[in-house]
């Protein structure tokens, strides 16, 4: 007999039962914001930041206490963040048109605001690979009105995943045919880069989905980029994937998983539409969300992968 789980969860394959804890259900942990985004943990610290990126600030959530407080403001309209192999905050800045990291000291470094002579658009989601390169998206949600940034024209006239080189010193190209990426995440090997393209909230029947890329010997090269899932609520924005290359990805009824197989597990289900996740907590086995409004957490029989957000 199998001990069904909460109403938080909606099991679809069953193989998410083995993911989700019967006794177990989603909490609220803050809210108040507009358009919540980009929750990165530092595990030393115990706090999770993330972006409210209408207001134009950054928020932190304490696991001591459990208390909320603005960690910056103003904030560049940032986006996603992430964690470097070395712990520092990498962050993407709609209005700063940038990735920037928060260094040690807590000074700001820009590290990537152009190409070939021209400022990206607004850099949304970003992941640190295992080889320090940082890898970032770059569609034009920033700049489409001041509600989100600064107004202004796209300068590289297209939208794209780009790569900051290991030391720092050159970003490339490294995917493009996109319509607005968003998400990105490698699988727990790195042999495979998946990114979301919410193309849908510019263009009549424009992508939901989730591409699949394979990474060459190199590191660096993509190939393939099938669709790996395709939404059929909401759009996937930000997303991570677990230990076992499960994918862990926003929607518009909460959190869709699926299995390396591209089969949709099931969901986790929330009253806002959700934006972005990170795995998180001393065992990394804490989901937590942004959606909307609030930020939400959830504990799973699963575990972040990835550095640095993997113990691994
Ligand atoms: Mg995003």
């Amino acid at each position: 007999m199998t001990i069904e789980l909460g109403p938080s969860f909606e099991v679809i394959d069953p193989r998410f039962r083995r993911l989700a804890f019967p006794n177990v259900h989603v909490e609220k942990l803050a809210d108040g914001c507009r358009w919540a985004e980009g929750p990165a943990w530092f595990a030393a610290g115990r706090y999770l930041v993330w972006s409210d990126i209408p207001n134009d600030r950054m928020l932190r959530w304490d696991e001591t206490d459990g208390s909320v407080s603005v960690f910056r403001q103003p904030a560049m309209n940032t986006n996603g963040h992430t964690v470097d192999l070395q712990g520092r905050l990498v962050s993407c800045e709609h209005r700063g048109r940038c990735v920037s990291r928060t260094e040690h000291d807590g000074s700001r470094t820009v590290l990537a605001s152009h190409i070939d002579g021209k400022r990206f658009n607004s850099p949304n989601d970003v992941v640190v690979k295992s080889d320090g390169s940082i890898w970032f998206s770059d569609p034009s949600y920033g700049i489409d009105s001041d509600y989100e940034g600064d107004a202004a024209e796209s300068e590289i006239g297209d939208r794209c995943v780009y790569r900051i080189a290991p030391d720092g010193r050159s970003v490339v190209r490294v995917a493009d045919g996109f319509v607005q990426p968003n998400g990105l995440a490698f699988s727990p090997d790195e042999s495979l880069l998946y990114v979301a393209d919410t193309g849908a909230t510019h263009r009549v029947d424009g992508p939901r989905h989730i591409r699949r890329f394979r990474v060459g010997a190199d590191g660096v090269s993509l190939s393939d980029g099938e669709v790996f899932a395709e939404s059929a609520c909401g759009l996937f924005d930000g997303f991570r994937v677990d230990a076992q290359g499960h994918l862990w990805t926003s929607a518009g009824d909460g959190v869709h998983c699926y299995a390396a197989d591209g089969a949709l597990l099931g969901k986790i289900r929330l009253p806002e539409a959700a934006a972005n996740v990170c795995f998180g907590g001393a065992k990394l086995n804490r989901l937590f969300i942004c959606a909307t409004t609030s930020l939400y957490a959830v504990y799973l029989n699963a575990r972040g992968a990835g550095r640095p957000e993997s113990a691994g």
